[in-house]
């Protein structure tokens, strides 16, 4: 099952209100036309911001019946799945429709069935359900306040000063800066009561801890299989998928799928003048035979680039802002109308692709730590790409691919000496034997950004070993500035920050 051009909507901003009262203004991140949608249930009432592509249709993102609203921004990928499960002759129009119905065959449980790329916002009788994906992949946020919930898709659009200050909220994560606005945890539905401002949290998923014992080939073969659905599902109907491609075994698996699924493919790399992988990744564009584009952005100007890094995913997390600024500035140089991307983003994690040592017993440790404390890092993020009006998915946080490659047993994983062994065999009659046979290499390695960044801190004067305490605060204060006080990032200085950040040290040594 093929995949729309685009979700109907890419985030929203929107007020579940006892009373009335306009649509909240909003300063997204994401690109895209605004669509303002209003609705009058018999308890409460929906006002809301939505931001989408232009060329998508807003209003099937919003769904209502006399007592129930829904408001989806992204996309589900188990729809035939879903519609089996409706009466027969059910075909509701768009995935927020799907979703009021599955709403109320199931009630809240109804997210518990869905394999999906979305945040979700469903108004019943005088509740407020907020719902996030199995890994909270599009990041949502609330303020709470008596009859009032005001919801998310980017915190930054809740840092209003004039609303009401907000509720404290027990099973969620705060946000730093902004008072009273709380990110909603992955997998999991908020449960709110609007007049008395309580929560309750349901959880929806949790990584599997059980492994699996599987011979080579029946685990070879279960990763070949998912990982196609889980493209094939995500390609654009009647479309050509994009793939950023580095010529690594997660981006080049997800190529050679999405090249099977749709019948054409494009690629694009990315690169600077420090670093590239540009030779590998060509590699696997010629044997496949997609249309290939390489971008090379100056070391500088991709250091520059690290406040637009930190507005779009809202990431507080120094590592993952040194993952995450290629990337975007990749999607930054990607001109043109919007595109579906797929990534080879997150295989490392279920699969330990970071654990660089051949003993077993803390390749299985490293696995549960990572998907114990995913949440909130906001890799997925779709804002990283939205900034330029471009929708991405990441197959390998696909539900189905996820739960297999968690509970894959730790030899399965390692194993003949390779890491990510399973993977890597699963894709060795579509990829040449180079490509399959390639070490992992970061994409903050293979860009250079995690040597640059370090380079520009002691070029002003940070030492060494202080170094990961100062990209800790420079990417702080950037969220302070972007994301708590919502600066646009083209009025903030990487170089500005970081000279505040070195001179504080050097103050601090004294
Ligand atoms: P491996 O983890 O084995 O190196 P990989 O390079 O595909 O495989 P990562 O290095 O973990 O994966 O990078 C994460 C994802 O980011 C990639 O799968 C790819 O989609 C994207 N990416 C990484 N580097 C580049 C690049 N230089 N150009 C374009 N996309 C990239
Ligand atoms: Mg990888
Ligand atoms: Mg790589
Ligand atoms: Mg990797």
């Amino acid at each position: 099952m093929t995949a729309p051009v685009l979700p109907a909507a890419f985030g929203f901003l929107a007020s579940a209100r006892t009373g009335g009262g306009p649509a909240p203004d909003a300063a997204f991140a994401t690109r895209g036309d605004r669509t303002v949608i209003g609705a009058r249930l018999r308890r409460q009432s929906l006002a809301a911001t939505l931001v989408h592509p232009p060329e998508s249709i807003p209003e099937t993102a919003h769904a209502q019946d006399a007592d129930t609203a829904v408001l989806v921004a992204g996309e589900l990928y188990n729809r035939a799945e879903l519609l089996s499960v409706l009466p027969a002759g059910s075909a509701p129009e768009g995935d927020a429709q799907l979703l009021l119905e599955l709403l109320h065959r199931y009630g809240p449980h109804a997210f518990r069935l869905v394999n999906g790329r979305f945040a979700a916002l469903a108004q019943t009788g005088d509740r407020v359900l907020l719902a996030t994906d199995h890994a909270g992949s599009v990041p949502l946020y609330v303020r709470l306040a008596p009859g009032e919930v005001n919801t998310a898709t980017e915190a930054k659009t809740l840092g209003d000063p004039a609303t009401p200050r907000g509720f404290p909220l027990a099973d969620a994560r705060r946000v730093p800066g902004l008072t009273g606005v709380y990110q909603v945890p992955a997998g999991t539905v908020l449960d709110i009561g609007l007049e008395s401002g309580t929560a309750e949290a349901h959880r929806t998923w949790t990584p599997p801890l059980a492994r699996r014992v599987l011979p080579e080939r029946e685990a070879v073969d279960a990763v070949r299989t998912a990982l196609e659905r889980a493209c094939a599902a995500r390609v654009p109907a009647g479309g050509t998928p994009l793939v950023v491609l580095s010529g690594g075994i997660d981006s080049s698996g997800v190529a050679a799928c999405a090249h099977r699924a749709a019948g054409a493919l494009d690629t694009v790399s990315m690169g600077t003048d420090t670093a590239d992988e540009f030779p590998e990744a060509r590699t696997v564009a010629e044997h496949l035979g997609s249309r290939h584009r390489e971008i090379t952005v100056p070391t500088e100007d991709l250091l520059a680039q690290l406040p637009y890094a930190v507005w779009a995913s809202e990431s507080v997390d120094p590592d993952i802002i040194e993952y995450l600024l290629p990337l975007v500035a990749l999607y930054r140089a990607l001109d043109g109308p919007p595109r579906r991307i797929l990534t080879g983003y997150g295989a490392d994690i279920p699969l330990a692709g970071m654990h660089r040592e051949d003993r077993l017993p803390d390749l299985d440790t490293a696995v549960a730590y990572d998907m114990a404390t995913f949440d909130g890092l906001n890799e997925m993020s779709p804002v990283l790409s939205a900034v330029t009006g471009h929708w991405t998915t990441h197959p390998y946080w696909d539900r189905d691919v996820l739960d297999l490659l968690v509970s894959l047993e730790a030899g399965l994983k390692r194993r003949h000496g390779r890491d990510k062994w399973v993977l890597r065999e699963a894709m060795a009659g579509a990829l040449p034997a180079e490509t399959v046979l390639r070490p992992k290499l970061g994409v903050h390695e293979g860009s250079g950004t995690t040597s640059s960044f370090s380079a520009l801190l002691i070029a002003h004067g940070v030492a060494e070993p202080s170094v990961p305490k100062a990209k800790q605060q420079v990417v702080r204060e950037l969220f302070g500035r972007t994301v708590a006080a919502g600066r646009h990032p083209s009025g903030v200085s990487t170089a500005e920050v970081v000279r505040s950040v070195a001179d504080g040290l050097a103050r601090g040594a004294a």
